[in-house]
């Protein structure tokens, strides 16, 4: 299976061959084909197999497809994370792939000024990328809304779990519209983590690495 195979724009093909990919990673190549056909996802994988591609890639492809792009305000893919480390990695990962298209990505995570993160916020983006505490506090402050938001990833799940963050997550996903496509990747599924992908997400595909 080949980048090719999947239909990327060619400056998103620019962009992954700058990167140096030269063939989709397995979970990359399970995970293309679902989420580009709009599906949710449970993927079951760990940091180093080129997960965050597999939800940032198809990403980039959902928010181009967006009829009304220009209309609304606030992000349209909304990214959650453990760690601050982890928002910064796949920060990181997604403006690779953003630039290309004039996609604008925010960060958001403690360890920040949180009256910059506010004026950036304000400014605008099309991607936020954050841990949940300081997303609910932005949120709280009406940095952003999540009026445009439909793309929602929560990434390393039981680890969000273990740190707590569970009501700070199902706070935010009760914020976004119920018609957005969900994909949640986590290393484990323990119970509770089961119990929240049953709730939040919509007949998902399974996939394993
Ligand atoms: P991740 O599991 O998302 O943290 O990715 C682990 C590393 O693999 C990162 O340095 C990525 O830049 C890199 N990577 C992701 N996808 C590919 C690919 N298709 N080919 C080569 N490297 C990749």
């Amino acid at each position: 299976k080949t980048f090719e195979d999947c239909g990327f724009s060619p400056q998103l093909m620019n962009a992954i061959s700058k990167q140096g990919y030269e063939k989709p990673t397995p979970i990359q190549c399970q995970a293309f084909p679902i989420v580009l056909s709009g599906s949710d996802i449970i993927g079951i994988a760990k940091t180093g197999s080129g997960k965050t591609a597999s939800f940032v890639l198809p990403m980039i492809v959902h928010i181009m497809d967006q009829p009304e792009l220009e209309k609304e305000e606030g992000p349209i893919g909304v990214i959650c994370a453990p760690t601050r480390e982890l928002a910064h990695q796949i920060y990181l990962e997604s403006k690779k792939f953003a630039k290309s298209h004039g996609i604008r990505v925010s960060a958001v995570y403690g360890g920040m000024s949180k009256l910059d993160q506010f004026k950036e916020l304000k400014s605008g983006c099309e991607i936020v990328v954050a841990t949940p505490g300081r997303l609910i506090d932005m949120l709280k402050m009406k940095a952003l809304t999540m009026l445009r938001a439909t793309y929602l990833v929560l990434d390393e799940a039981d680890r969000m779990f273990d740190l707590g963050f569970e009501p700070q997550i199902r706070s935010i996903v009760g914020q976004i519209r119920p018609d957005r496509q969900t994909l949640l990747f986590s290393a484990t599924m323990p119970r509770r983590v089961e119990k929240l992908a049953r709730e939040i997400l919509s007949d998902p595909v399974r996939v394993t690495v």
